[in-house]
């Protein structure tokens, strides 16, 4: 790896590259790095660069928690080491480069907090099982001028939703966008004016997970870089505003078997066999999942009916209001397009982790074939409480100590995690609880808006 390092180090020097952003993204989704010059890079690869193993305690607000006994002191440090092969020029940023990294410990023995290695770990187990996953995310944000405090109040674009009139005023940037994301690598499936006040939204190409996960991260870098530069900021955050439409990561997974996409439609309109068992295995565990794919205060807070955000547990045929949204192939796409789509994901989750506890719970489905009930094409916040207790149709965690309780009440999902990473990601949500608990909505949602 460091003979490819040294030959990237070489060629972007030659381009005018100064640094290497080494990026990870930690317990609260919130991306970081550390910038190297190139001339270090391959000594990166083989050694890592140091820094505090304290980075798997920090909270949402970059406070330091002490509650998980591993990490109980401002003692410790952990290597971390660039995926070569994942390196990239950014083509907003010409003087920088980028790379996701590993986060060993100063052995350079995996660290059980490295949330990259967990995915790893889920995606070797599948090929165990001989399964493969594909993965893709559709990303929702909000665009506001460079230094508004507030997207409502200095919208980015007028409207209407899914105009192209909406986005003339963002034309630099929009053209940005589509230059800088081929020229990264990304793929995207399609962007427009989303439903929301100043709201975008964008698709990346289904990959295999972990670079699903990389390139969620590459793109938010992507995206931040081309908005700076035609003067205007982007919100990631699950609100911009209490009633404001929620921007969701919406993840996409599909799994296949010798190349067969066990989601494919049966005889029913659904998936049937192990198909059925993985989508039941993400609804059997779809609260502790949601504690990992939307685990901030603000995503309890997007996750109301009426929203197309997922707020009760169900899932539906391309039902918009389901958390679990299952796409069927068609004769016009083919039988590889079917998908299932999980909506109650955002960003403050963890991509890695976000995608390493779908497939773990896929996984336990396709193990175990829990019933797959009935498919629900209404919106079950429309119904009675009663209505909804006959389906057997709850509401999905809505608060810190809801969501906790959800994740520690299946193994499955706090498996994946192990008892290390569990702890960290346990005491992190905890610290957020508690900074949260004596202010508003209004002051939870302002006080992301820029974190992610
Ligand atoms: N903005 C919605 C959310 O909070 C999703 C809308 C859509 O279905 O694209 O997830
Ligand atoms: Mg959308």
């Amino acid at each position: 790896m460091t003979k490819a390092a040294s030959a990237a180090a070489k060629d972007f020097a030659a381009a005018g590259v100064g640094g290497v952003h080494l990026a990870w993204a930690d317990n609260n989704g919130i991306p970081r790095s550390r910038i190297i010059p190139v001339a270090g890079l391959a000594d990166a690869a083989g050694r890592g660069v140091g820094a505090t193993s304290l980075f798997a305690v920090f909270d949402s607000h970059d406070a330091i928690t002490y509650a998980h006994d591993k990490l109980s002191t401002p003692s410790g440090d952990i290597r971390l080491v660039p995926v070569v092969e994942r390196l990239r020029r950014l083509a907003g940023q010409p003087a920088l480069a980028w790379a996701p990294v590993r986060q060993l410990t100063r052995d350079g023995e995996p660290w059980p907090y490295c949330q990259r290695t967990v995915l790893e770990a889920q995606v070797a187990e599948g090929a165990r099982r001989g399964l493969e996953f594909r993965a893709g995310y559709e990303l929702e944000f909000a665009v506001a001028p460079a230094g508004s405090s507030d997207v409502l109040a200095a919208p980015g674009h007028p409207g209407p939703a899914y105009s192209p009139h909406a986005l003339v005023p963002l034309d630099g940037f929009i053209g940005a966008l589509l230059h800088d994301f081929a020229a990264n690598g990304l793929q995207i499936g399609q962007l427009h004016a989303e439903y929301g006040v100043a709201q975008l939204e964008l698709s990346l190409a289904a990959t295999d997970p972990v670079s699903a996960a990389d390139d969620q991260l590459l793109a938010r870098q992507t995206i931040h870089a081309a908005a700076r530069v035609h003067g205007l900021a982007v919100s990631f955050a699950p609100l911009v505003g209490l009633d404001a439409a929620g921007n969701g990561w919406h993840l996409h997974t599909s799994v296949r078997r010798k190349g067969r996409n066990l989601l494919e439609t049966g005889k029913t309109g659904q998936p049937d066999g192990d198909g059925a068992g993985y989508l039941a295995g993400l609804l059997r565990d779809l609260p502790a999942l949601t504690a990992i794919t939307a685990p901030s205060v603000p995503s309890t807070l997007r996750l109301r009916p009426g929203y197309f955000a997922g707020a009760y547990a169900f899932w539906g045929v391309e039902n918009r209001e389901a958390p679990l949204r299952y796409v069927p192939g068609s004769a016009l796409l083919g039988e590889g397009h079917a998908n299932v789509e999980l909506k109650t994901s955002d960003a403050s989750a963890n991509p890695y982790l976000a995608l390493a506890a779908v497939l773990a719970a896929g996984m336990a489905g396709i193990e175990d074939a829990p019933a797959l009930p009935e498919p629900i094409g209404d919106d079950p916040g429309g119904w009675t409480d009663r209505e909804r207790d006959v389906r057997g149709v709850s509401r999905l965690p809505a608060n810190p100590a809801e969501q906790d309780a959800a994740l520690v009440a299946s193994p499955r999902i706090a498996g994946v995690l192990g008892d290390d990473l569990l702890g960290a990601f346990r005491a992190v949500r905890a610290s957020d609880a508690a900074w949260a608990a004596d202010r508003t909505a209004d002051e939870i949602v302002a006080a992301h808006l820029w974190r992610y």
